[in-house]
């Protein structure tokens, strides 16, 4: 056999030596040398499907293929695809002259920042030199004539050309793995990397043999082992498919997640070009949201599942795969993100998502009510972070109130105006959060003739905010935010009139009783004479703003603040009455105040004053509170509607209970 001609040459590249530059700073990353071997198989096969369709190919295509191999003893992982192939002109050009020089260039320019590059350039062909030391290419084109090339290089720019003794069309990139990078010598991690990378490629990517379970272990079949057997629906038309195509495509993707609610087949190419699916998951709390569950594809080639600069924050939350050419993926995340393609992509994504939800709205309306609360949480986020779906929300968001019934947002005001509308006509939405614990309120407001909704989610106390901007003309107000009375003023309010000093006595009187008294604000109302002795309300804004803080809103002066509940007590009932004339008849009254120290008084002088009139006051209030801690009943009717409220815990409620008791006996042995 004739000597078989090499030349010798030099890769064509600026950089001293790229390969130690290629292996430091890819570290981290270097699992995509697979990704882009196979890449290049594909792409090459695609190619000659090209030539074939075009009537370019002369010979028999045959049932294309890529395949790998691996000798896991020898460290030796080949990547052998059947396509066009290269001549040696096309070696020289693409391999040693330009794919070089570009992947130099790459590293030249980010060679300050490349750390921060999170992830995905295609150094291509190249990238193979992060795990091997020494890299072979066996081709042979499809051309007719063409002599089977071989070119290698270990490692070093110098590389080696000559003949190969390659019969077949087609490329074998013979990979030896270096000792550092051992592991992508092992047949399972080969195996996870092909299944993250590849398992939705166009051509079948076939890696080792079936495997089968026989005599208490598992032997290879005769079958090859396919790994993107699961056909990426995507790419098909939507007209083919049918809704269990659909779920077992999800199934496929995340074999341990519950059904999803529904999906969007999302396909475009103009102005650009995107595929792909959306899943909506079952969200019920925030906490368990599972994010990072849309994988970025670029055709049939897995990229990435960050997807977060891609598509707004909200959209994160959905589930799937989107497919596009057009995202640039050699570049930093900041830079993605000001990137005008990427805009264009992300709003027609939004836009989409919520013409389907639309869609819903209108045409299954039953599904839209059954899956609604698992869907909500998705929603409200949405319209809490993006202006333009908010917008789009309005006319697709349902309410449901606390009889389990659902009404879109333009159907409920229609419903509550006549009866809901307060004396500055707003219309005032009535809301629940705890329907348990406000029962009551809930009872009272609907004996009203008023509906009231359930606000239960975690992000409702920013979305009812969001709602009240939104929808003009209206308030929204908890149930218990007030008495009922005045949850939906209808003409003004008559203040109860008080005196100064009764206003005083009635407070330190309560808060004297009340567990941690300063989170309290008391005072005295007409609710009337068979109403409750005391009403515990909390002021809908303070309340509204802790909330917020509580879910993370930045509001966290607001979420600082202590608890603050407004007792109402009810100076009609006969209860309060009695109390009241006992402590009119068992604590007399403040006496005369000492005068003020006059303008032009010393600083002394003045001191002396104010501390002779405090004096007055505190010795007072000391008879006040002496009273209230004496009176049993007075005890009694506040710890009551606390406990109505849920508030009463640990040693008052141990107190409450020991004290009924004796009240109970005394009433009963009297
Ligand atoms: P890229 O794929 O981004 O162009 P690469 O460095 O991976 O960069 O490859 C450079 C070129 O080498 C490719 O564009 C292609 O023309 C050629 N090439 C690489 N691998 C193959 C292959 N398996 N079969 C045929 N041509 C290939």
């Amino acid at each position: 056999m004739a000597k078989k001609m090499t030349t010798k040459g030099q890769i064509g590249v600026t950089t001293e030596n790229i390969f130690p530059v290629i292996k430091q700073f890819l570290y981290s990353d270097k699992e995509i040398f697979l990704r882009e071997l196979v890449a290049n198989a594909v792409d090459a096969t695609e190619k000659l499907k090209a030539l074939a369709a075009s009537g370019d190919l002369k010979e028999e295509m045959g049932d294309l293929k890529v395949s790998l191999e691996l000798d896991e003893k020898k460290h030796v992982l080949k990547v052998i695809d059947e396509g066009i192939g290269m001549t040696a002109e096309e070696v020289d050009k693409y391999i040693n002259q330009i794919a070089f020089s570009s992947a130099g260039e790459f590293l030249e320019k980010y060679k300050d920042q490349i750390q921060s590059i999170i992830g995905h350039f295609g150094l291509g062909f190249y990238s193979a030199f992060m795990v091997a030391d020494k890299v072979t290419i066996d081709t042979l084109s499809w051309q007719e004539g063409a002599k089977a090339v071989r070119w290698s290089c270990d490692g070093s720019p110098e590389y080696e050309m000559g003949e190969s003794d390659k019969t077949t069309r087609g490329t074998v990139i013979t990979l030896h793995i270096d000792d550092e990078d051992k592991e992508y010598a092992e047949k399972a991690k080969i195996e996870g990397l092909l299944q993250k990378y590849c398992k939705f490629m166009p051509v079948p990517i076939i890696f080792g043999k079936e495997q089968e379970w026989k005599d208490g272990k598992y032997v290879d079949t005769d079958r090859d082992n396919v790994v993107n057997s699961i056909v990426p629906l995507w790419t098909k038309a939507p007209s083919e498919l049918k809704d269990e195509d659909y779920k077992q495509f999800y199934r496929d993707l995340y074999p341990m997640n519950e059904e999803p609610l529904f999906w969007i087949h999302l396909n475009v190419d103009y102005p650009f070009n995107l595929t792909g699916i959306l899943y909506f998951p079952k969200i019920k709390e925030r906490m368990a949201i599972d994010r990072n569950k849309i994988s970025l594809y670029c055709n049939q080639m897995f990229v990435t599942d960050h997807v977060d600069n891609i598509v707004p924050d909200f959209l994160t939350l959905l589930h799937g795969v989107i497919d596009s050419p057009d995202i640039p993926l050699n570049v930093s995340r900041s830079y993605l993100q000001s990137d005008a393609n990427v805009k264009k992509i992300s709003t027609y994504i939004t836009k989409k998502v919520a013409d389907r939800l639309d869609d819903i709205f209108k045409n299954e309306r039953q599904a839209l009510e059954e899956k609604w609360d698992n869907l909500k949480l998705f929603i409200e986020y949405g319209m809490l972070t993006d202006e333009k779906f908010a917008e789009r929300a309005m006319n697709f968001a349902l309410v449901k109130n606390t009889d389990g019934k659902y009404f879109s947002l333009e159907d409920y005001r229609k419903a509550i105006e006549p009866e809901q509308t307060d004396k500055d006509k707003k219309v005032v939405y009535l809301y629940a959060t705890e329907p348990e614990e406000q029962y009551s309120y809930i009872e009272a407001a609907k004996n009203k003739g008023w509906d009231v909704l359930l606000f239960d989610c975690e992000l409702d106390a920013h979305y009812v905010g969001l709602l009240e901007q939104r929808l003009k003309d209206c308030r929204f107000a908890r149930v218990d935010s007030d008495a009922v009375e005045n949850l939906i003023p209808k003409g003004d309010k008559v203040k109860f009139e008080m005196k100064e000093d009764e206003r005083y006595d009635l407070e330190n009187l309560f808060k004297a009783v009340l567990p941690g008294g300063n989170d309290y604000y008391v005072t005295g109302e007409n609710l009337g004479e068979n109403e409750a002795p005391i009403l515990i309300t909390q002021n809908e804004f303070m309340r509204r703003y802790r909330d917020m803080s509580a879910v993370g809103g930045g509001m966290n002066f607001y979420g600082s603040l202590p608890p603050s509940y407004n007792i109402l007590v009810n100076m009609e009932n006969p209860l309060i009455g009695k109390i009241m004339a006992a402590k009119a008849e068992g604590v007399a009254p403040q006496g005369e105040l000492p005068a003020e120290a006059p303008e032009d008084a010393s600083d002394e002088a003045k001191k002396e004053a104010r501390e002779a009139r405090e004096a007055v006051r505190k010795a007072h209030r000391a008879d006040v509170e002496a009273f209230a801690e004496g009176n049993e009943i007075l005890h009694q009717v506040v710890d009551l509607a606390l406990l109505a409220n849920g508030m009463l815990k640990g040693k008052a409620l141990a107190d409450f209970i020991t004290r009924s008791r004796k009240v109970v006996s005394d009433a009963y042995m009297k």
